[in-house]
């Protein structure tokens, strides 16, 4: 076991439900986390208490979701996560289970859950139940179901995302077994809502090995939302050399696809995974930009901050140079750093100024337009006397 302790507000909650008789565990990823020697990002505990007597037992808890037993207990500033031991059943449309039982022992919570090395307990003392074999199976770095792999994937087609996501984040193989259900039941996954889609695929491609995606797409998992898989010299390695971030991770993944002719349109895959609107809008524009020759000059750089903002050409540049080669990037910053005008914000006169040499309405706007590409292109002038002088009124 690894030096990690669970905090104290996490054995708070495990010796407070133990105290009223409640068998109560770590579970879960903080569980697989500090075996790998990782520190958890969040703790779930698991437990006997029903969801009624967890949130009279911690005043101040939420019931968060009540239908499958999940009760947030707040410790001052600090949450956990407590659910009921569960069992589930009857999963006819392959992503949720019709029906969800209250079970008083631990062994059928675990047998519910998806992986050997995610279906393992630890009590406050510090024993470990692992009835899978999950202990060997990090030991060994590798994704195994619990239970008959095909039989899993049909319960909840998500689990095969969660394998591919979770061999990327932590650099696991997949069971073999566990990977030929995958190839047989991906097209399970076309029942699957598309957030969830989303929200695994996002972590993969947030994960130290984005280019696992091209075996999301190989296995067929994502065949309702491509029009072909990718081919095996897509290029998906640029994306690890990109900067953990959404809109960097997603445009250049989406650069990849409509290269490789496996979306029409970014626009169009992205709605359909259902990302928001503004991540839309900057993956679509910086893959627009990714279409075009590099900017030679500064004026270019600065014509595409003024269209595009500096964020979305930020991320236009970084993959470009992880997917093409070449400077950008640090091309870009050097425009930035020079601090030259690219933008109405910056230009030395404003709109008032203008006002008060009478122009107004669309001319006005139109003025202050032609005054910053001036400046673009001249911005040794960007100050209020040459723009001032500039500006003032053709005599009609
Ligand atoms: P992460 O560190 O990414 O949060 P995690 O293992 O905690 O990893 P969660 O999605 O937070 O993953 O789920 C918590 C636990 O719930 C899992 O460890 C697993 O035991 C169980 N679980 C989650 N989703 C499923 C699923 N679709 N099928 C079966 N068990 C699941
Ligand atoms: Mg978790």
């Amino acid at each position: 076991m690894s030096q990690i302790r669970p905090p104290k507000y996490v054995r708070q909650v495990l010796v407070t439900l133990l105290g009223r008789g409640y068998p109560a565990y770590l579970v879960g990823g903080c569980v697989r986390d500090m075996l790998l020697g990782v520190r958890p990002h969040d703790w779930d505990v698991c437990t006997g208490a029903l969801p009624e007597e967890v949130l009279a037992l911690f005043p101040g808890s939420r019931p968060t979701g009540m239908r499958h037993g999940t009760v947030t207990v707040v410790i001052g500033s600090r949450q956990v996560e407590v659910t009921t031991f569960r069992t589930e059943g009857g999963y006819a449309d392959h992503r949720r289970p019709d029906m969800v039982s209250f079970v008083g022992d631990l062994a059928a919570d675990l047998a519910r859950r998806d992986f050997t090395m995610n279906a393992i307990a630890l009590s406050a003392e510090g024993v470990i139940a692992d009835p899978y074999g999950g202990v060997a199976d990090i030991r060994r770095r590798l994704i195994r179901c619990v239970g008959v792999p095909a039989e899993r994937f049909e319960e909840d087609a998500l689990r095969m995302l969660r394998a591919l996501r979770f061999s990327a984040k932590l650099g696991f193989d997949i069971d073999l077994i566990t990977l030929d259900a995958i190839r047989e039941k991906a097209p399970l996954a076309a029942y699957l809502a598309a957030e969830r889609m989303r929200d695994e695929l996002e972590k993969l491609l947030l994960s130290p090995a984005p280019e696992t995606f091209f075996s999301v797409s190989d296995l067929g998992l994502l065949d309702t939302y491509l029009q072909c898989r990718l081919p095996a010299s897509a290029g998906l390695e640029a994306l690890g050399k990109l900067p953990r971030r959404r809109a960097e991770r997603w445009t250049a993944l989406c650069a990849v696809l409509e290269r490789s002719g496996c979306i029409g349109s970014t626009e169009a895959f992205l709605t359909a995974l259902r990302l928001d609107k503004r991540t839309i809008r900057a993956c679509a524009e910086a893959v627009k930009m990714l279409r075009t020759p590099p900017p030679g000059t500064a004026l270019d750089w600065k014509k595409l901050l003024r269209r595009y903002g500096v964020d979305t050409v930020s991320c236009a540049a970084r993959c470009a140079d992880a997917l093409r080669g070449g400077d950008s990037y640090r091309e870009l910053h050097a425009v930035l750093k020079s601090g030259e005008c690219f933008s109405l914000r910056h230009l030395a006169v404003t709109g008032d100024d203008l006002a008060a040499l009478g122009f107004k309405g669309r001319e006005l706007g139109d003025m202050l337009n032609f005054l910053l590409d001036y400046v673009m292109e001249y911005p040794a002038n960007n100050r209020r006397e040459p723009l001032l002088l500039l500006a003032s009124r053709d005599e009609e």
